[in-house]
């Protein structure tokens, strides 16, 4: 007889959901107190555990899920935190880990561009195929995307409406792309793939943020043109699969071998058919990532 397959993980026994809408609260009192891009702009002068130079609006942004995890965890939640400003934090247990991203698309926020995201993951494992939990809060739109793994996904609380099925140009391209890491010498590497497999492209400049945008087909695909790290993709990738949409990171084994750690592993692809998600392939390995 087949094992049956396990009960509800307790993982998702607690309410995420209401744990991330309190700390999106905090995250828009910061950014109501630095309205304009000469208030976001100001640095720390020192660089979080993801590489990138800190903005104070990135470690308030920080401070603010910080404090929602502090109370969860004086609530008996137990996990470890994976932030991208502060690095691994214990929290008391290693195997349910916390993957934060306080500000996606930070050069968006700093500049008062639309596209920006508070990004949480929950995982009962270590890698992207373990994810529970994602909640990914589009700041830009006001565009709250929740997935809970074998569930769906909820769009401002309501399921997800079946998506529209991808849009094909007469010789097969897919008419509409997401890039993401559009550094120009990356595009201008993918160029012949992109000609080849693309009608259009856009890059919002918020990876959390593109790969939701597959969840409803807005785009027939996503790709980063480099390697992404886990804090950015971990919560939107469950989002596409709870979707129905195929999200892969190329290069790592399996697909959804990533490790949710802070180092940047692989290009993160998503799209709606295997044929789609091929070509999105091609355009994430043109720069040898
Ligand atoms: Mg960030």
């Amino acid at each position: 007889m087949p094992a049956r397959p396990p009960a509800a993980a307790p993982v998702l026994a607690v309410d995420w959901a209401a744990a991330c809408r309190r700390a999106a609260d905090g995250l828009r009192a910061v950014l109501r107190d630095a309205p304009t891009s000469r208030e976001r702009v100001v640095e720390t002068g020192e660089r979080g555990k993801g590489g990138d130079q800190t903005l104070v609006i990135d470690q308030l942004a920080e401070d603010a899920v910080f404090s929602e995890l502090g109370s969860l965890h004086d609530e008996g939640v137990r996990f470890t935190a994976v932030s991208e400003e502060r690095g691994v934090v214990d929290f008391g247990d290693p195997d349910v880990l916390v993957v934060i991203d306080p500000i996606d698309g930070s050069m968006n926020t700093k500049r008062g561009l639309a596209a920006h995201a508070l990004s949480i993951a929950v995982a009962d494992g270590h890698t992207m195929a373990d994810v529970a939990f994602g909640y990914v809060l589009d700041l830009g739109v006001g565009e709250e995307w929740v997935a809970r793994r074998g569930e769906g996904v909820w769009l401002n609380g309501a399921p997800l409406p079946e998506p529209p099925p991808e849009r094909r140009l007469p010789d097969g391209r897919l008419e509409l792309v997401a890039l993401e890491s559009a550094d120009p010498r990356w595009v201008a590497g993918a160029a012949r793939e992109l000609c080849e497999h693309t009608g259009r492209v856009r890059a919002l400049g918020a990876i959390a943020v593109s790969l939701c945008q597959v969840a409803l087909t807005r785009v027939d695909g996503m790709a980063t043109l480099w390697r992404c790290r886990s804090v950015d993709a971990a919560a939107a990738q469950l989002v596409v699969r709870e979707s129905g949409g195929l999200v892969e990171f190329p290069g790592g084994g399996g697909p959804l071998d990533a490790p949710l750690d802070l180092a940047p592993h692989h290009p993160v692809i998503a799209a709606r058919s295997e044929e789609a998600l091929e070509r999105m392939r091609a355009v994430a390995s043109a720069n040898g990532a």
